[in-house]
């Protein structure tokens, strides 16, 4: 979810063309370049050839099948920000299979599906991965499925919530990464879980995924719908994922007194935390879900993608929109929009 981006490494304008060009040289060509997508300003994906990834010794070639959109790369698609650098080479949410192995690889080869934590280039054709960020893929599960980076960040979101078995637990926010926390939250042995969204067609995903009851805010007063679905109290365990002030108000207000307030939404922004006088007299045991350490990322991937290996995460219902790399553009879109029903958008090729 919070990829490091970097600009493109290098440009080769003598590489760039199209088959309407006098001056391409066909398949000679197309044998050395692969297509990326390339950020060039806001709203600006283009479509170019660009050379295809060299690989070390202890790294895999991967031909990227599926790259999944992420809320994290939307503001650098929709505003040029201050200080934001183009063109960008982004995307970091693959999966895909594996073309080359260098020669220190020994526990993956040609033609094993992976999904890979990649910090960026992820909306090209080919990515090189070091074998040590590469996680196996079920031949049940659809590459537009295997997205390791949202999965680690979820996992390792209930790891270091330290769930009790049987607590009970409130997610406020359930989109995307809400409902896969939700059924890693039901993995980890929780009790009774309640659901809290805006969003209707959300909160049926929701119950339809392990969620023992949905509450909506804009329907009625959620702190006492949310006490009535607990019979009588607040939550043990407050997830919340919706990163804006109004969840994290609401989440504060469905917590029990000693209770653990889980902040896993993502909340850019000045250094202030409001309300911390109630959190203080609550006692409230506040976790900050977040993670920048690699070994933390890669140890909740191999984690996450074992359970959705062995089907203890479904992320079919999630991923609802599906892109081909030339609507890379209405694939962020989609993201930015949200259509009824809209879940998660992921760019696949064939
Ligand atoms: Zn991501």
């Amino acid at each position: 979810m919070y990829g490091v981006l970097s600009p493109v490494p290098s440009v080769h304008l003598h590489q760039r063309g199209d088959r309407g060009n006098p001056t391409w040289k066909g398949s000679t060509v197309l044998e050395k370049d692969m297509r990326a997508a390339i950020l060039y300003g806001p709203r600006d994906f283009r479509i170019e050839v660009r050379p295809r990834p060299r690989i070390e010794k202890e790294e895999c070639l991967v031909r990227v099948r599926a790259c999944g959109v992420c809320h994290s790369e939307l503001h650098q698609w929709e505003v040029k920000e201050p200080g934001l650098e183009y063109p960008r080479f982004i995307g970091h949410e693959v999966s895909g299979e594996i073309i080359d192995a260098g020669a220190s690889v020994r526990d993956f080869r040609k033609g094993d599906r992976v999904a890979v934590w990649t910090e960026s280039g992820g909306y090209a054709e080919e990515v090189a991965v070091r074998f040590d960020r590469i996680f196996p893929v079920h031949p049940d599960i659809p590459f537009a499925q295997a997205l390791a980076e949202p999965i680690s960040c979820a996992t390792n979101g209930v790891i270091r919530s330290r769930i009790g078995l049987n607590d009970s637990v409130v997610l406020v926010g359930a989109g995307f990464m809400g409902l896969i926390l939700l059924q890693e939250i039901r993995a980890a042995g929780a009790g009774r879980i309640i659901a809290v969204d805006v969003r209707d067609t959300m909160l049926e995903l929701a119950r339809r995924l392990g969620a023992d009851a949905v509450v909506n805010p804009l329907r009625g007063d959620a702190v006492a719908a949310v006490e009535k679905e607990l019979g009588g109290g607040k939550a043990d365990v407050v997830f919340e994922a919706g990163g804006m002030q109004e969840t994290l108000d609401l989440a504060a207000d469905l917590c029990r007194m000693e209770g653990k307030l889980v902040l896993f939404g993502y909340h850019p922004g000045p250094r202030q935390i409001k309300h911390f006088g109630y959190w203080n007299w609550m006692a409230f045991d506040i976790v900050n879900a977040h993670f920048r350490e690699l070994n933390v990322i890669l140890n909740g991937a191999r984690i996450g993608m074992a359970l959705l290996n062995a089907g203890r995460i479904d992320m079919g219902p999630l991923i609802t929109h599906r892109f081909p790399l030339e609507a890379v553009n209405e694939a962020f879109a989609a993201s930015r929009e949200k259509p009824v029903g809209f879940v998660k958008s992921v760019i696949v090729f064939d």
